[in-house]
């Protein structure tokens, strides 16, 4: 039977929910469901349960990630697959983290939660489990997200739904594994390696600029670069932004190149891929040196980058490895 580690780190999953109670986390009354689960469980795999940390995934940083990424890299040998249980609002950004910090997989790192506790009898919470668990004894050498009988590849993954149990989607690339009457396993997941590289530091030196009509310039001269090095900005469609006008943004752009600041346009559109050729706006910023995030989520744009930023310190090096393919985050 295989072995599998479930650690536990938080979120809906785990809250308690016990009647006239607003739901709380609660690590005690989540210890007792969960042993309650895991005699059903035994019958998939041989299950040890960690509990690494216990926040809302709104509170998780780099250094939950960092702390992840060191824990599974110790118990690496010691276990088949391990799956996490994990707050869905950052979920896509955590497994997005450690897609870059644990490369060189041959086993599974699945993460799941849920949208209602598992203390709720309408819970969506042990289903998630179940499933998670078993694509953990399965080939999937990959961190991926499995969530509603879906699996997707963790750093294409994003939030979409804050009521439906379908809450995550994978716009720009085909799940991994569908779980319907069978488990029906996609041919392209990622081969498995046996060269397990990690890393467990994350830079904090990114900024995250999301674009809006009648965005005041004024306000972005405020900004202090400081220790800044990349800013991602999240533009319009195929990578636009105003160029027009006082709302003009090019000096702001002008400015941070100046400053020695990476430039990175992503989009707020989440299918398809960003183009920065196609408009006048896109051209200009790739004249002054922007990259394109290409189809990447803005949850991988940015944990790549911040993997990037704490791995080198020269933005030469970040920028030409940005723009290659590290796990599969991006179509090439
Ligand atoms: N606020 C919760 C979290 O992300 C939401 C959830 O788990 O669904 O931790």
């Amino acid at each position: 039977m295989k072995k599998i580690l479930l650690i536990q780190t938080g979120g809906t999953i785990a809250m308690d929910m016990s009647e006239g109670q607003r739901p709380t986390l609660n690590p005690k009354k989540w210890t007792e469901l969960m042993y309650e689960a895991i005699p059903e469980l035994s019958k998939i795999a041989q299950i040890k349960m960690e509990r690494l940390f216990f926040e809302d995934s709104s509170d998780i940083n780099k250094k939950h990630w960092g702390k992840l990424a060191g824990f599974i890299c110790d118990k690496y040998e010691d276990y088949d697959g391990f799956v996490i249980l994990h707050g869905t609002d950052t979920m896509a950004y955590t497994a997005s983290a450690l897609s870059f910090a644990l490369q060189g997989l041959d086993k599974p790192v699945i993460l799941t939660g849920s949208q209602v506790p598992m203390s709720n009898i309408r819970s969506d919470a042990r289903r998630n489990l179940v499933n998670a668990i078993e694509m953990a004894t399965l080939p999937l050498p990959e961190v991926a997200i499995c969530f509603n009988d879906f699996v997707y590849r963790g750093n294409r993954a994003t939030k979409m739904s804050i009521g439906d149990f379908d809450a995550f989607a994978s716009p720009n690339f085909p799940p991994l594994a569908e779980i319907g009457l069978n488990i029906e396993m996609r041919n392209h997941i990622r081969a498995a390696s046996n060269k397990l590289e990690v890393a467990t530091d994350f830079s904090d030196q990114a900024f995250l600029l999301k674009i809006y009509p009648n965005l005041n310039p004024g306000f972005l001269e405020q900004i202090n670069f400081g220790d800044m090095r990349a800013l991602i900005i999240e533009a319009f469609g195929s990578g636009n932004f105003p160029i027009r006008g006082d709302q003009n943004l090019l000096p702001f752009f002008k400015k941070c190149i100046q400053n020695d600041i990476l430039l990175i346009i992503t989009s707020q559109a989440a299918y398809d891929a960003v183009n920065l050729s196609n408009y006048e706006s896109g051209r200009k910023a790739q004249e002054l040196g922007a990259n394109s995030a290409k189809d990447m989520t803005t949850e991988a744009t940015l944990t790549k980058i911040m993997y990037l930023l704490a791995k080198y310190d020269s933005n030469k090096k970040v920028s030409t490895q940005f723009n290659c393919n590290l796990v599969g985050e991006v179509t090439e």
